[in-house]
């Protein structure tokens, strides 16, 4: 593997390192949760990063570019990556995400576990750690229970132009929140009524030092935590809490957290001079997120279109979920290529979708055995071809590698051709079938088209044409006639039927979601066009193998509906960007 691409992180990284910035770095752990407990033996000069989704959706490409970032940079300086669920939110979480992110995380290539598949992290691990830690900040001064309503406090927040006004409460004993505190989390009081915010500075330019609320009360179940808590921590308290309680050295985001540094710098110096946490404190670093065209990532969006039926569910491969991208036939090498290919920096920008599928191709090409498919069939009877007679022709498994040997299949009288390979009446340039013209079936004989038979209607139903004896590939009169198109064909009575499905990309705008617009309507009504096609006989579409179709593009074997007996294909790309706009 190449050596990796130096970007703002990696120089900040060594640099650190270079200072020895972590060397006296010991964590001396505390009792309490297991995964923090675990946290005892943090070995010296080791950064430690996280990738820390909230467990309320699919991952997709964007957390793929996150996770790829996280846990190669651990990779990179012999660190750790965490993987850690943020889940502090209860009324949007469940297990069922949980699930099916740590299957992605493993399937993208990356180990969280460290030899233990109970080494992931979960923030509400932390949620007695974080109620300790707010009690300090209260006896400190430096926060307090406020008894206005959100809608107060948002009116009273300021705007960018104008400062934010103090709440009544703001100045009210330390002991008299502390006793308010505790009676919100005994569950005294109903949602909404009161709220913990720290005491920052109502006046302050950056809105988000503006008297954060810290807790807010919710009565409602979460899905680790059950009934114990009826406050629920914000996220970004939460956030540089988990950082610190888990040893994180470098905490990377996406850019739109950078208004946030200064908060999460403030409430980890205060914990660490309150003695709660030790130095040194992890530091926030911001990167530009992944902005993929044709796609929306937001889970909100994500989310509709799945309830909404819009798409078959969360592993649609016309998704950009991870999972929506497995079934559609990336591999996890692919989609790290593309993250690689993609760098990282702080500059916002828009990858086109193409990038994507490039990776794909790049990384299948050497790789992916070759076949033919045939997916929208015509017949072509080669008239002078003895009726029963089959003999065998070979093509390589795959070009790029001869060690994979080499393929066989029948030739026969009738064979399945693409009907776009024939036209009555060729146009400039055309170089396949029409009357008249030689071509050579790939792998087999250079035949002259003679005509075709129509139906009553006037449609052509089938092809005929003449082999030429002496021009079968890889015999000595190969090379006497000269032709200028090579088409591709099974054999009638050997193909295998399949059910090929081929996606296109869900919305027609490069921008679906972009301003104010409704997503919606920029869906793509040809997003998925299903044929019945015929492959290669000694095709095996076992669930998840993907070929290169001659010509065609790359396709895979369905994950979930494809059997032995009833193949069913999704195209995964075509083999040149077909998408120029
Ligand atoms: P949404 O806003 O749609 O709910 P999210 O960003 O809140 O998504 P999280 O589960 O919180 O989703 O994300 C986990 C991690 O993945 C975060 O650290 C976040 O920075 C990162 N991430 C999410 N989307 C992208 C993206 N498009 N590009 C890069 N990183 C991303
Ligand atoms: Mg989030
Ligand atoms: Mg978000």
């Amino acid at each position: 593997t190449p050596a990796p691409v130096s970007n703002f992180l990696r120089t900040i990284i060594e640099n650190d390192l270079a200072q020895g910035r972590y060397a006296e770095k010991r964590w001396a752990g505390r009792p309490g949760p297991a995964s923090v407990q675990r946290q005892g033996a943090i070995d010296a000069a080791r950064i430690r990063t996280r990738f820390p989704p909230e467990p309320n959706g699919y991952l997709h490409i964007g957390h793929a570019k996150s996770i790829c970032l996280n846990f190669g940079l651990a990779r990179d300086y012999q660190g750790a990556c965490h993987l850690r669920f943020d889940d502090t939110n209860p009324e949007k979480e469940e297990d069922e995400y949980v699930n099916a992110i740590i299957d992605m995380v493993k399937w993208l290539g990356f180990d969280w576990t460290n030899g233990d598949e109970n080494n992931c992290y979960f923030a509400s691990d932390y949620f007695e750690y974080m109620y300790e830690f707010a009690e300090a900040l209260v006896r400190a001064g430096l926060a307090y229970v406020d008894e206005q309503s959100a809608d107060e406090m948002r009116a009273t927040r300021g705007t960018l132009t104008e400062k934010g006004t103090d709440s009544p409460w703001r100045n009210r004993p330390a002991e008299e929140s502390l006793r308010l505190l505790r009676e919100m989390r005994d569950g005294k009081h109903p949602d909404g009524s009161m709220a913990l915010r720290a005491k920052i500075d109502m006046g302050s330019p950056n809105i988000n030092m503006r008297d954060p609320v810290l807790y807010r009360i919710r009565h409602v179940a979460h899905h680790r935590t059950g009934n114990a808590w009826c406050i629920y921590p914000m996220y970004s308290w939460a956030h540089p809490v988990e950082d610190a309680l888990e040893g994180i050295t470098h905490s990377i985001c996406t850019l739109e957290f950078e208004d946030q540094r200064p908060f999460y710098d403030w409430i980890l110096n205060h914990l660490a001079d309150l003695g709660q946490l030790s130095r040194p404190l992890p530091q926030q670093y911001e990167f530009a997120r992944l902005n993929l065209t044709y796609v929306v990532t937001s889970k909100r969006k994500l989310l509709h279109l799945v309830r909404e039926g819009h798409v078959d569910g969360w592993d649609d491969p016309r998704l950009p979920t991870l999972a929506g991208l497995r079934r559609r036939g990336y591999t996890p090498a692919s989609i790290r290529l593309f993250c690689e290919r993609l760098g990282v920096s702080k500059a916002d920008s828009r990858i086109d979708y193409s990038v994507l599928e490039q990776a794909l191709r790049d990384d299948l090409d050497p790789k992916a055995p070759r076949t033919v498919a045939v997916l929208d069939p015509i017949k072509l009877v080669l008239t002078n071809y003895p009726e029963g007679q089959t003999e065998i022709c070979r093509a390589p498994r795959n070009p790029h590698d001869p060690d994979a040997g080499q393929r066989e299949f029948p030739l026969t009288r009738e064979l399945w051709i693409e009907r776009d390979d024939f036209r009555e009446e060729a146009p400039k340039k055309y170089f396949r079938l029409y009357p008249g013209n030689t071509v050579r079936l790939k792998y087999a004989y250079v035949v002259r088209c003679t005509g075709c038979v129509k139906d009553a209607d006037g449609n052509v139903v089938e092809v005929h044409a003449e082999y030429l004896p002496d021009t079968k590939s890889g015999t000595a009169g190969a090379d006497a006639i000269k032709v200028k198109g090579n088409i591709t064909w099974v054999s009638a009575a050997h193909a295998v039927p399949a059910e090929i499905r081929l996606y296109d990309r869900l919305f027609a705008d490069p921008h679906p979601d972009a301003g104010d617009k409704d997503f919606l309507a920029a869906i793509n009504p040809d997003s998925r066009r299903v044929v019945q096609g015929w492959l290669e006989p000694g095709t095996v579409a076992d669930p998840g193998q993907s070929w290169q179709f001659e010509r065609l593009g790359y396709f895979v074997a369905d994950r979930e509906a494809s059997t032995a007996d009833k193949p069913v294909i999704n195209r995964s790309t075509t083999l040149k960007d077909s998408w120029a706009p």
